[in-house]
């Protein structure tokens, strides 16, 4: 397989690349890691005479906690949110995803922008994100937009973003106490394999131990991450009981569309779901119940 012809731009700042989207249009992709980019135009799923390459764009890059949000730079690289002291401390239910993504090498150069703009149905950072109540940052030369990123999903490989925009970062507030949140997937083996089925939960304990508020998020087994929002209901305003994730987790595979692929069939990723809803709702409980203590 080869990559077809097609002229490289190499841009440093957002507008010299917004300027390019605008003059090429759907003809110009941009370029981060290249880890979806390049195998996608390598197999012909998508076609690009124009490459606009924003690897250079210093803006895009590096984290930044002001003490009530963590902003990515969307050309964080899944290594760089690994090895992030503030993401460790303060946002570690990043890491149940990051940590099952890809080899070494891969996570070298994969961003999170790219994670986020490819809308893969079965990409490991959105569900814990959405779970997160992430935001995506848009830029264009018109300015800044902040979208809740379970609104940036509209179809597989599609997106809100508009042709000229940029995916400049991600917004992730931190959790108030007693919020936990946990993201766990089945894939066929370790490192290079993608999700079969993958579920997140993001979890508000009231201080009398109930659920104030929940959000299951599954992943691979919709078009776009899905909210699973009649399980989620099931859980809010209940004591966390084993019981009680069961009935949740069985609901969310109710919710869930999955497709059969040669991963699995579409009857398997049902019952994945059931059980990895389960264990994502009961790790992200324990998690709020631990910043309680
Ligand atoms: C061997 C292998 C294993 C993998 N394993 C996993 C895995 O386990 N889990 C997983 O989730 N993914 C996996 N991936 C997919 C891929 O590595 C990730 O999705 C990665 O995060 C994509 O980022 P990138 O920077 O390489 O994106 P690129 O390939 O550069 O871009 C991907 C798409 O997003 C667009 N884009 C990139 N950045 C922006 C931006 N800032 N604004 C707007 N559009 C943008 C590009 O135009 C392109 O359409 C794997 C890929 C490979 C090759």
């Amino acid at each position: 397989m080869y990559l077809p012809a097609a002229e490289l731009h190499q841009t440093t700042t957002l507008s010299e690349a917004s300027a390019l989207l605008q003059r090429y249009g759907p003809s110009a992709r941009l370029l981060a890691g290249g880890t979806d980019l390049l195998v996608d135009l390598k197999a012909k799923r998508v076609e690009a005479d124009h490459i606009i390459s924003i690897n250079r764009i210093e803006g895009l890059k590096g984290l930044v906690f002001d003490d009530t949000t963590l902003r990515i730079g969307a050309l964080t690289t899944i290594t760089a949110l690994d090895e992030s002291a503030v993401v460790r401390e303060r946002f570690s239910p990043i890491l149940d995803a990051t940590q099952c993504m890809a080899v070494r090498q891969v996570r070298n150069l994969a961003t999170v922008g790219g994670n986020l703009a490819s809308a893969v149905p079965c990409a490991d950072l959105p569900p814990i994100l959405i779970a997160l109540n992430a935001s995506v940052a848009l830029w264009s030369d018109t300015g800044e937009r902040l979208l809740p990123l379970n609104e940036f999903f509209i179809g597989p490989r599609r997106t809100a973003r508009s042709e000229s925009e940029i995916l400049s970062g991600v917004v992730v507030p931190e959790g108030s106490p007693g919020f936990g949140a946990a993201y766990i997937r089945f894939g066929l083996r370790e490192g290079n394999a993608i999700a079969v089925a993958a579920a997140a939960a993001g979890v508000q304990l009231a201080t009398d131990g109930t659920i104030d508020d929940a959000r299951l998020v599954l992943g691979a087994v919709s078009p776009i991450p899905k909210i699973a929002t009649a399980a989620s209901q099931i859980l809010i305003g209940a004591k966390p009981t084993p019981e009680l994730f069961t009935d949740a987790a069985h609901r969310a595979a109710e919710e869930s569309d999955p497709i059969s692929d040669v991963r699995g069939t579409a009857t398997f990723r049902r019952e994945l779901v059931s059980v990895l809803a389960a264990r994502a709702i009961t790790k992200a409980c324990q998690r709020a119940q631990e910043t309680t203590r």
